[in-house]
């Protein structure tokens, strides 16, 4: 029995866990791999048992060692544990039309923003491509069974905004975008890689073949206001990071969206709002802006209603696009590492 779980080799190498088999039979256990997942390798049933014993004894890469439900089930939150104990956390969202997860791209992050749980935290390991495909393909198999009342019972939209700087892991990152798009399938248009700015990872993903969406968390207008919060802001500050999200758009044609995590008394002034809509326009960019989750390791708070509202209103009425987030899954902490942070302080 293989004790390597088929999401860790590459998809066109697959027969090499099953030596001494057809051609066709890793054709077919990548079908399910990457095509139609399934939670254990028994439902795979054009496979003799002596295939599904080879590749089940380790189908995922990870346990499933919390798995929990908010919003009356719209909104899932699994934490995945790899063999050597890394926690990967995955919140998957059913809406109308679309189902979207929000997947890791590494354990931990090295870019310490200061209100975000996963930064607070420090960085672990990269995930591998496989890891990252892998909270993808397991939600699929999830909602074939599970599936979201009036969501679509695949995932149709993935966002790179879990745990992690998916820019600072690139290799493995652009390898998964591949697995998605080229192996499974999937509209690069469903796909949105968000980054803190690391400039010449927007770079190089401009120079890639799929159009994936961009997100750009910029949390401040300013260089001052944006130091305060995001530390990579020193070595790529704000002029750079807006400079390579305008030559992404112009090289993809794929309207950029702008983050904004609203901190009280920190970034949510008609100042930075009238700052912030200048950018937009200048990006023709979509500005998510979305509440302070609150950190146990930081003062910061979440910006009052009224506040919150005065802010978006500043910016639509300065021309931006602008749309305020609705938080999913609060009462699990579903929001960048939190489920990590408190089952590691508990
Ligand atoms: N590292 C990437 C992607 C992961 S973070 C990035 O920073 O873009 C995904 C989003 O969650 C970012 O926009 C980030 O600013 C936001 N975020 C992080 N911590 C948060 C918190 N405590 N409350 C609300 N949003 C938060
Ligand atoms: Fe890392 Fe993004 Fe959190 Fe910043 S906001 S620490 S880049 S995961």
């Amino acid at each position: 029995m293989s004790d390597t779980s088929p999401y860790l080799v590459p998809p066109e190498d697959l027969g090499s866990l099953l030596p001494g088999e057809p051609s066709f039979r890793a054709d077919q256990l990548r079908d399910w791999l990457y095509h139609s997942p399934v939670l254990t390798a028994d439902e795979m049933t054009n496979l003799p048992s002596a295939v599904r014993e080879a590749v089940g004894g380790d189908l995922w890469p990870f346990e499933v060692e919390v798995d929990q439900s908010a919003d009356n089930g719209r909104t899932r939150k699994w934490l995945f544990r790899a063999p050597d104990g890394a926690a990967i956390e995955a919140v998957l969202m059913g809406y109308r039309k679309r189902t979207t997860i929000c997947i890791s791209s590494q354990v931990g992050c090295a870019m310490g923003c200061t209100f975000c749980a996963t930064g607070q935290f420090g960085f672990d390991r990269h995930l591998e491509a496989g890891e990252i495909v892998a909270q993808v393909a397991y939600a699929n198999a999830f909602l074939r069974r599970f599936p979201i009342p009036g969501s679509p019972d695949r995932v149709t939209n993935v966002v790179y905004m879990g745990m992690g700087e998916p820019l600072a892991n690139y290799e493995r990152v652009r390898e998964s975008l591949r697995r998605l798009i080229d192996v499974s399938g999937m509209s690069a248009r469903s796909i949105t890689v968000s980054t803190v700015g690391v400039v010449p990872g927007i770079d190089r993903l401009a120079d890639e073949p799929w159009p994936v969406y961009l997100a750009v968390s910029l949390h401040g207008a300013d260089d001052v206001t944006r130091s305060r919060l995001v530390p990579l802001n020193d070595r790529y500050p704000l002029e750079a990071v807006i400079e390579s999200a305008e030559a992404y758009f112009a090289a993809k044609g794929r309207r950029i969206s702008i983050e904004w995590t609203l901190i009280k008394g920190v970034n949510d002034s008609d100042d930075q709002a009238r700052k912030l809509a200048a950018i937009a326009g200048r990006l023709r960019a979509h500005v998510n802006v979305i509440a302070l989750n609150p950190t146990p390791l930081s003062d910061d708070r979440p910006s009052g209603d009224d506040r919150i509202r005065g802010f978006v209103e500043t910016l639509l009425a300065n021309g931006a696009n602008a749309t305020l987030r609705e938080t999913r899954g609060q009462e699990i902490d579903a929001a960048c590492g939190q489920l990590r942070l408190r089952r590691a302080t508990e």
